[in-house]
């Protein structure tokens, strides 16, 4: 992706929907927003884990989409395939003269739409609930997916790194049954869904509606509205779902990682890096800790990590100190730490 340039990068994602207006999250550097289109076009090791990210990508999408619908009704904004016309440059006729509206139906219009929208995607009533039934919210059915691919693929590494003495069969005993209303599962979804809910609640429900009344009062026309509504909360912000989709799996990964090795009671850990990784990441190719000891991807790294850490009952290598840094979203890497110099 690197000779396609930052234009190049902006045009493929704007195809797709992937346009990141500002810089990643984590915020470690001012980062060109080419550089988190990059890392979002890699692809996990695992065919299992890149088949999940990709599937709950386009569910959320659906869900999206759906949403808008629902809106350019609410709204009364012109229809999607307009907006979709417009947002490539196309004339869209009539509409210049419609001034936006935003009175106290669309207002309750609007929060029931986001309401929901939070329930299909994050199932937060279903959460609240504490249902232990099979959840219909798109984010948890594939958190959970890629909960036991985290499991199945460390028993896999546990096998493949197993001491002389022991048998696949004994490793295949360890093995963890994880459902749906486990604790460990639950636990970290919550961390997930309660950090994207914050998002929902800073941009969803305040920044595009106070967006909207500042609209109405500007007696902008009901086309500008729409265009609004696809960046900010709609199709334009789908860069921000890809986002959640591979980052919360590799988040996953890491507690069915920490999990299963805890159960099958190994002594190290050692990372490895993700085709294509980063400088941040690269730094921490091969190193040891003790089990529990070391940073995790994503958490330690940025979002779209994929790296993943290996389980070991010995190694012959230095066993590094406990990873003690703040995470980069508290304390963002400097230059120095991307050069080299983090470990
Ligand atoms: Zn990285
Ligand atoms: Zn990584």
């Amino acid at each position: 992706m690197d000779s396609m340039g930052e234009a190049g990068l902006r045009l493929l994602s704007l195809t797709q929907g992937l346009i990141p207006e500002k810089p990643i999250a984590c915020k470690h550097a001012t980062d060109p927003t080419a550089w988190e289109l990059e890392q979002a076009g890699r692809k996990h090791r695992w065919p299992k884990i890149r088949k999940i990210n990709k599937d709950c990508f386009n569910a959320i999408f659906e869900k999206v989409e759906a949403f808008e619908l629902r809106l350019i009704e609410v709204l009364d904004l012109p229809s999607l395939d307009e907006l979709r016309a417009d947002a490539i440059g196309e004339p869209v006729p009539g509409y210049d003269d419609r001034v936006f509206v935003y009175n106290k139906a669309a207002q309750r219009g609007y929060d029931a739409a986001v309401l929901d929208l939070e329930e299909d995607i994050l199932g937060t009533r279903e959460l609240e609930q504490k249902q232990a039934v099979v959840p219909a919210a798109v984010l948890m059915q594939y958190m959970f997916l890629s909960f036991t691919v985290g499991i199945s693929e460390t028993v896999n590494l546990l096998k493949a790194h197993k001491l002389p003495d022991m048998t696949d069969d004994e490793i295949d005993a360890m093995r963890l049954l994880v459902q749906q209303d486990n604790v460990y599962f639950r636990a970290a979804y919550d961390v997930g869904a309660s950090r994207i809910r914050a998002e929902i609640q800073s941009s969803w429900r305040e920044g595009f509606h106070q967006t909207l009344l500042d609209m109405a009062k500007g007696k902008k026309s009901v086309l500008q509205a729409g265009r609004a509504m696809r960046k900010q909360v709609g199709e334009g912000k789908m860069w921000y779902w890809n986002r959640i989709a591979r980052s919360e799996s590799t988040l996953m990964i890491n507690s069915a990682f920490d999990l299963q090795s805890r159960a099958a009671e190994v002594n190290f850990e050692e990372w490895s890096i993700a085709a294509g990784a980063c400088e941040i990441c690269d730094q921490f190719e091969g190193r040891v800790w003790k089990l529990g000891e070391g940073p995790q991807p994503v958490t330690h790294t940025h979002p779209h990590c994929m790296c993943i850490r290996i389980p070991l009952w010995e190694t012959d290598k230095d066993v590094r100190d406990k990873w003690d840094r703040e995470t980069p979203y508290d304390a963002p890497y400097s230059k120095d730490d991307r050069d080299g110099g983090l470990i």
